[in-house]
């Protein structure tokens, strides 16, 4: 039912500021797992984020001299996991595999 993915797709206003990482069929085909953990860090900063256009979104964190990635999915109670800490280093390249869609 092509109408009815339309309306889906527009249920939620791009504001086409933030990155989309690829959906699940045009992500790499090898794709790193990262471990997801729902231990919430106790202080955290927002560094960067993808879109919120879409269900499943990413923060890159900052949190106390370490670097952490939240995953959001915008249920209606939505899910949140986190991953790290890291370096930012390690971090950084983390956030780059989820935004080529290289890693999950
Ligand atoms: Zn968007």
């Amino acid at each position: 039912m092509p109408e009815l993915l339309g309306l889906e797709a527009d249920a939620w206003p791009c504001p086409r500021l933030a990155a989309h990482p690829p959906g699940r069929s045009t992500a790499a085909t090898t794709t790193t797992h990262i471990d997801w953990t729902k231990e919430e860090p106790v202080r955290l900063r927002i560094v960067d984020y993808t879109c919120s256009c879409r269900a499943l979104v990413y923060e890159l964190l900052s949190c106390g001299g370490h670097f952490m990635i939240r995953r959001t999915h915008q249920t209606t109670s939505p899910e949140v996991f986190y991953a790290g800490p890291w370096p930012r280093a390690v971090a950084e390249r983390v956030w780059t595999m989820i935004l080529t869609g290289e890693a999950r």
